[in-house]
């Protein structure tokens, strides 16, 4: 039963490697410019580990109560962890303590607190600026016009290291926003912002995300299987 458990994770994550390289080769991409990010909210350490297992090292939470439990019970030194969850005040100082990248900051006084609260034996915080690229009114993020303004910012700040941009467009609306979103990486790029991380694509649109230049895909479901 176990074993045929963890063999699912492994499988699955078999495709979704294999769906990634496709979809680079056919954009004219090299595969290993992306990364795969296994999302795993509400998925258990066993879960985790079972991924682990199958040579899976990026692992994303979005609510830091959740995560820290799971942080705790997985001691493999090489995991890495994403924060990937709206950001609430209260939690910064553990998600500034316990994960290696956020993909979801959104606004300077965040990124104030999670700089602030870095422990000063960890190497910088990875950060990404979270971008509402198609003005969902439902949503957070920074919106697109203040995003060089907040980058600025963020890059003064030296616990904090700025990668790039992210972002989570309405279901179903095709490969549009992904392309906004590598445009406006590309403007800011241009203005003498460092990026070179583009967090976009999940489940079901990670082949239209790298399509338009993902280099991080936060994929949930494909590999763990669907969630309660
Ligand atoms: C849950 C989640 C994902 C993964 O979604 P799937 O559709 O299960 O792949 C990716 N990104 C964020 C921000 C999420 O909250």
């Amino acid at each position: 039963m176990w074993l045929k458990y963890m063999q699912n994770i492994a499988d699955n994550l078999t495709q979704v490697r294999r769906l990634i390289q496709h979809s680079a080769q056919t954009a004219g991409r090299n595969p290993s410019d992306i990364t795969l990010l296994a999302v795993s909210k509400t998925k258990t350490p066993a879960d985790i580990e079972a991924a682990y297992a199958a040579g899976q090292r990026d692992f994303g939470e979005n609510y830091a109560q959740e995560a820290l439990p799971k942080i705790a019970a997985l001691n493999h030194p090489d995991l890495v962890w994403h924060f990937i969850g709206p950001i609430q005040s209260n939690k910064t100082r553990d998600i500034a303590e316990h994960f290696h990248w956020v993909h979801t900051v959104d606004r300077l006084k965040i990124a104030e607190r999670l700089n602030h609260q870095r422990p000063a034996h960890l190497p910088p915080l990875q950060v990404c600026i979270q971008v509402n690229i198609d003005a969902d009114e439902a949503k957070s993020g920074c919106i697109p016009t203040e995003t060089a303004v907040l980058g600025e910012a963020i890059r003064r700040l030296p616990n904090l290291h700025l990668r790039g941009l992210m972002a989570i467009p309405q279901e179903n609306s095709g490969a549009q926003p992904f392309h906004d979103l590598a445009q406006l990486a590309h403007s800011l790029r241009r203005d003498g912002l460092m990026l070179d991380a583009l967090s976009m694509g999940m489940s079901a649109d990670m082949a239209l995300a790298i399509a338009a230049g993902s280099t991080l895909v936060r994929v949930g479901s494909a590999i763990f299987g669907a969630r309660r």
